[in-house]
């Protein structure tokens, strides 16, 4: 049975190879649909993020694979936004107009360094270091309570489609080593971010990357917020965010498996034109 994902970098941003080997492997996994959503651009010089004088390249190409693969599966243009106040947002007409079929909202910076430049928490440790010694004094608490506001001012002035990898603010937290989820601030900030998700009507996703490049037991979101989000009646789709074509279900099985567990039965996934939930398996969806 096949799976879908929406979330993907191709060379157009920091992925590794062209859209149309994303696009083939999803076609021989027997995907029902496979979106890609590059880093939009941004006004810095990022090598990570998307041009903006290669948009209209980006769109042209994702549209020529749409036209390709026709009658095999469904092929989606969207982009992965940033949200940054006053400067960015997965509401702006640019990124939400035709072609776009959907955005992924994420939040990738947490406020300015003093030189202006942004800084980007789900980089290098070195750099994640510096922006924590700069821009918060090491004062962690902060910092994460400043990443789970910005997640929610996103939710309630840019609801994106899809929330990418809730939870990023604990990637460089192995082992605990800035602070623990068990902590009450903690799951007060996830839970008042969980409210504001369920009241936008937006989709999280169950970001497989962690588990599948670093070895993670467990996806973005955590399990325990799972857990919550499953209470909550919260719709979830399964994405790899694939830098790689072999990356384009990695872990899925093994997901899959975790959230039956868990008590999930469905996945949202889009099918003629509409996010619906559909029965999975470890396999794929059901139906
Ligand atoms: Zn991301
Ligand atoms: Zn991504």
């Amino acid at each position: 049975m096949p799976w879908s994902n929406y979330h993907s970098h191709t060379n157009f941003s920091d992925g590794s190879d062209v859209p149309e080997a994303y696009a083939r492997e999803a076609a021989a996994q027997g995907l029902e649909a496979y979106g890609f959503s590059c880093h939009a651009p941004v006004p810095w010089n990022l090598p990570w993020c998307l041009k903006t004088e290669r948009l209209d390249a980006y769109t042209m190409e994702i549209t020529r694979l749409k036209q390709l693969y026709n009658c095999k599966m469904t092929i989606l243009c969207a982009l992965e936004v940033d949200y940054i106040p006053g400067i960015i947002s997965p509401a702006d007409k640019q990124f939400t107009a035709d072609p776009f079929d959907y955005t992924i909202g994420s939040v990738h910076f947490v406020d300015f360094f003093s030189n202006g430049m942004p800084w980007d928490i789900d980089g290098k440790p070195e750099i994640f270091e510096k922006g924590l010694a700069e821009i918060w004094h090491n004062d962690v608490k902060s910092f994460v309570q400043r990443y789970f506001q910005l997640l929610r001012k996103m939710l309630i002035q840019a609801p994106p489609r899809i929330v990418g990898h809730m939870d990023k603010v604990r990637m460089h937290n192995y082992r605990n080593h800035y602070f623990s989820e068990d902590e009450p601030w903690y799951r007060k900030e996830v839970s008042h971010t969980l409210e504001t998700v369920r009241a936008s009507g937006s989709i999280i996703e169950i970001n497989t990357r962690g588990m599948y490049r670093s070895g993670f037991a467990e996806p973005y979101p955590s399990l325990w917020i799972l857990r919550q989000m499953l209470d909550m009646q919260i719709p979830v789709t399964m994405n790899s965010d694939a830098h790689k074509p072999h990356e384009i279900t990695g872990k899925f099985s093994e997901m899959a498996g975790i959230l039956t567990s868990l008590g999930y039965k469905k996945l949202h996934t889009l099918r003629n034109g509409e996010w619906q939930p559909v029965p999975f398996g470890e396999k794929g969806y059901l139906s």
